[in-house]
């Protein structure tokens, strides 16, 4: 225990896979946690799964956490490294009478099985060694270390989310702690290394429940301070089904690909098992200070990307100009091939942002809007404006050239200068705004024209008019 009386608490992710949407969610609650405590924060990594851990999903966990702005505190643990910590308690339990050796075979283990199945009896493991002497195995046989729990009374489970979970003793057989090549189990492996990192808070997914009632027979055994435990919901899908790729359980960095800011996400994911009131749209500041185990909801949140779309909307909406310019270079990076905006461009783009920013709900679109800022030149006009463009329009588009050349480069004197020609040819303003903005920009969508030809300047934009007038 660190002599730190402030709440301690980490993400314990195992490293088998990308970053996904859940275990996120269980990060973002322990930091918030964390957060509005003044507590600790640590990160420790479950790869003591040796077949199923990887270096890769090691990376992408970091990452991902980098990402979403999840920081923690002091270095990185990871359990592989303290095997051998592992084994001195399960050791010490034994030196206790705490636990025992096991020498059942795997095929008689196999046999008790299915004696049991066919008795229509749960299958556990029977105890066979629990009180027999240990002289009695074959001399050098390999044993496994097992818990000697009792059968007696139950283990609650005091959840913060769930209420008291109750666990008959006698549906929990004694668990191995130590395998016989000597490496520890999971539930060992948790409830040393929660010890020793001080760890005081547990928040996690709620499939680690049942988890919870054996990690809580070995803590008993050793003496040692429960943790606070808060299991959350799982995340279903918008239909309630389980969540599936296409809900939306996805690595994080798909949802970076996607477009949606950090912040978004962390706003997101809080509200996805977690609520204040009818609060849907919820500063990192006000989580911080907000959050607590009380307002994690008991049934399972659904996940919903309409809602993540308008949330994301809302989070471009209100974002300062040139940061959000420098984020959609960094996203644009991520393009294939990756598009890098040189700073005149991206000076276009923060003077352009205010119109652009009013209509994308992710960079993706943002990326897509801001495009005409990109490169200089003649627009490649897509479909839509190759219509509008018709020999009518080119003409147009012709005379309207030279009225623009005599005006002040400024929106409102373009518009004016706009209005005048409309008149004069008795045409609607949209008729030649039309032409203008698929010229200028090769879609028949974009931030008001007018602006478009102020950002791109003077030279620039009759370049580009010039391309498509007769
Ligand atoms: N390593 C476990 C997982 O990734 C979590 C263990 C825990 O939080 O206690 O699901």
């Amino acid at each position: 225990m660190t002599q730190n009386s402030k709440p301690v608490l980490r993400f314990a992710p195992s490293p088998t896979g990308f970053l996904h949407i859940g275990g996120a969610r269980t990060a973002l609650f322990n930091w918030l946690y964390a957060k509005h405590t003044g507590g600790t924060f640590l990160l420790r990594i479950e790869d003591t799964d040796r077949e199923r851990s990887t270096p890769e999903a090691v990376d992408a966990i970091l990452k991902g956490m980098a990402w979403l702005g999840l920081n923690w505190d002091g270095q990185t643990v990871y359990q592989f490294a303290r095997a051998g910590r592992h084994r001195a308690i399960a050791e010490q339990l034994l030196a206790e009478g705490k636990a025992y050796r096991c020498y059942a075979t795997p095929e008689e283990l196999d046999e008790m099985r299915a004696k049991q199945r066919a008795e229509g009896k749960p299958t556990r493991y029977d105890g066979r060694w629990r009180d027999r002497d240990p002289a009695s195995a074959p001399p050098g046989a390999p044993f496994v270390i097992r818990l000697r729990s009792t059968d007696e009374g139950e283990t609650v489970v005091h959840d913060k989310v769930m209420g008291d979970v109750r666990f008959a003793n006698d549906q929990l057989d004694d668990m191995i702690l130590l395998r016989s090549d000597g490496t520890p189990t999971y539930m060992l492996a948790v409830v040393v290394d929660d010890h020793d990192m001080g760890v005081t808070h547990v928040i996690r997914g709620a499939d680690h429940l049942n988890n919870a009632a054996r990690q809580l027979q070995i803590i008993h055994a050793l003496g040692w301070p429960v943790p606070v435990y808060a299991h959350v919901p799982l995340i279903h899908g918008p239909d309630g089904a389980k969540l599936s790729k296409r809900h939306g359980a996805l690595a994080v960095e798909a949802y970076r690909d996607m477009g949606y800011l950090p912040e978004t996400m962390r706003n997101y994911l809080l509200r996805l098992g977690w609520s204040h009131g009818d609060d849907e749209i919820i500063s990192t500041e006000q989580a911080i200070a907000w959050f607590n185990l009380e307002n994690i909801g008991r049934s399972p949140a659904r996940f919903d990307f309409k809602k993540l779309d308008n949330l994301n909307g809302h989070y471009l909406r209100t974002m300062d100009d040139a940061a959000l310019t420098e984020t959609l270079a960094q996203h644009l990076t991520h393009a294939s091939p990756p598009i890098v905006l040189n700073s005149k461009v991206r000076a276009r783009i923060t003077a352009a942002m205010p119109g652009l920013k009013e209509r994308a709900k992710t960079l993706i679109e943002l990326a897509q809007s801001a495009g005409y800022l990109y490169t200089d030149g003649p627009r490649t006009l897509d479909d839509a404006a190759a219509k509008v463009l018709s020999p009518e329009a080119r003409a147009a588009l012709g005379a309207m050239l030279q009225a623009l050349e005599q005006t002040d480069w400024s929106a409102p004197a373009l518009e004016a200068a706009t209005r005048n020609f409309a008149e004069g040819r008795g045409i609607k303003l949209g008729q030649a705004a039309q032409p203008l903005r698929a010229a200028l920009t090769g879609h028949t969508t974009s931030p008001p024209v007018f602006g478009v030809l102020e950002t791109l300047g003077r030279e620039e934009s009759i370049n580009r008019i010039r391309a498509y007038a007769e």
